[in-house]
């Protein structure tokens, strides 16, 4: 059969087997990780044109997934559930076109370029990649954090101490975050509990004095907590002293656990400078150590920690991302 052109028309053989839809692997960009900062950085490289892949990992949304209201993030009068806040995030990014995947990352090659990011069985390529991993609270290991996460326990006191007015708090920890969030947490509560499993603290000199000198914040030296209780949400926290083995109950409505944080880099070692706790270390604002591969979030930010500084610095790695990628196409 002739078409009306003069060309041949190809009939189409409806029974042929259907050949299986390549993948698409190589893209501009690669993300890594679906947090505020990835999926910033998301909308911001999308829109600038550059094809582009969130790699979310198998749990997407980041720490904001485990938590409750969200009363700080700028655009919410009444504020937003945070795993209400991360599904708008995603759904915003796919609109400006990124394409996501819900797959774990297992390794990374930076050596040459285009850059490869590999999950169990996929490889991808990308002329830039922006690590978004983010960072998980240490937790203290009790049955009771996970019970009453997010009814009384939580990792972040500038996220929800405004949550827990006129209320007896407690604070685990000696290092700086233990003694800010408790200092802090005086605007609140009616009293601070600081739980630390030594008679000295880790915090820097100034801050210690500050807290030592509140008197809203009452010390319990050489211990740690041993449970948490409740009904619907948490009542009371159990310490034990370390020394003399006399365990208490306070009656608290919150817990606040401030021993430290770890980065998810452990798929960079090696590849990336990392700092001595595994934070990321930048170059030059979101630049890493290899030229190309950009980091943004709290996978290096170890001070701010929050939504809208992790959402910025994502911000941020895009712009430098499209700076990258104009001058070294
Ligand atoms: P950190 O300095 O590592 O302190 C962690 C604290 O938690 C330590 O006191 C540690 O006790 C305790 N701890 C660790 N594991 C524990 C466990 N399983 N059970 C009970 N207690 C435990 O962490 P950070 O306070 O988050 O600070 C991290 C970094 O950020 C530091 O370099 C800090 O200076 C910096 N930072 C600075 C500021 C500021 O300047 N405004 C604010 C926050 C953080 P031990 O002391 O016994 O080890």
């Amino acid at each position: 059969m002739m078409a009306a052109d003069g060309g041949a028309t190809v009939l189409e053989n409806k029974d042929a087997p259907k050949m299986p839809e390549k993948k698409k692997t190589k893209f501009d960009v690669v993300i890594i990780g679906a947090g505020p900062s990835g999926y910033t950085a998301g909308i911001y490289c999308s829109r600038a044109g550059y094809d582009t892949l969130i790699l979310s990992g198998i749990l997407p949304g980041g720490q904001l997934v485990n938590t409750t209201e969200v009363e700080n993030y700028p655009g919410f009068e009444n504020g937003i559930m945070g795993p209400d806040l991360m599904i708008e995030m995603r759904k915003q990014t796919q609109r400006m076109g990124t394409t996501i995947i819900d797959d774990e990352v297992v390794n990374v090659d930076f050596r040459h370029k285009p850059f490869k990011v590999l999950t169990a069985s996929e490889e991808y390529e990308g002329r830039a990649v922006i690590i978004a991993t983010g960072a998980n609270p240490r937790k203290l290991g009790l049955e009771g954090e996970q019970t009453f996460g997010g009814k009384g326990v939580s990792y972040c006191a500038t996220c929800d101490g405004p949550f827990f007015r006129n209320q007896e708090l407690v604070v685990v920890g000696g290092g700086d975050s233990a003694i800010e969030e408790a200092t802090f947490l005086t605007k609140f509560a009616s009293t601070v509990h600081l739980v630390h499993r030594r008679d000295e603290l880790r915090a820097s000199k100034i801050m210690q004095e500050r807290a030592l000198n509140n008197n809203k914040i009452k010390f319990h030296w050489d211990s740690e907590i041993t449970d948490i209780k409740g009904d619907q949400k948490m009542r009371q926290a159990v310490i034990k002293n370390l020394k003399t083995g006399e365990e208490k109950i306070l009656d608290a409505g919150g817990l606040f656990v401030a021993i430290g944080h770890e980065p998810n880099t452990k798929l960079f070692t090696n590849q990336i400078d990392l700092d001595e706790d595994g934070y990321i270390v930048l170059k030059n604002k979101t630049h890493t150590n290899i030229e190309g591969v950009f980091a943004a979030g709290d996978v290096h930010d170890r001070t701010y920690r929050q939504a809208i500084t992790a959402a910025g610095f994502g911000c941020m790695a895009a712009i430098d991302v499209d700076k990258y990628l104009t001058e070294n196409s």
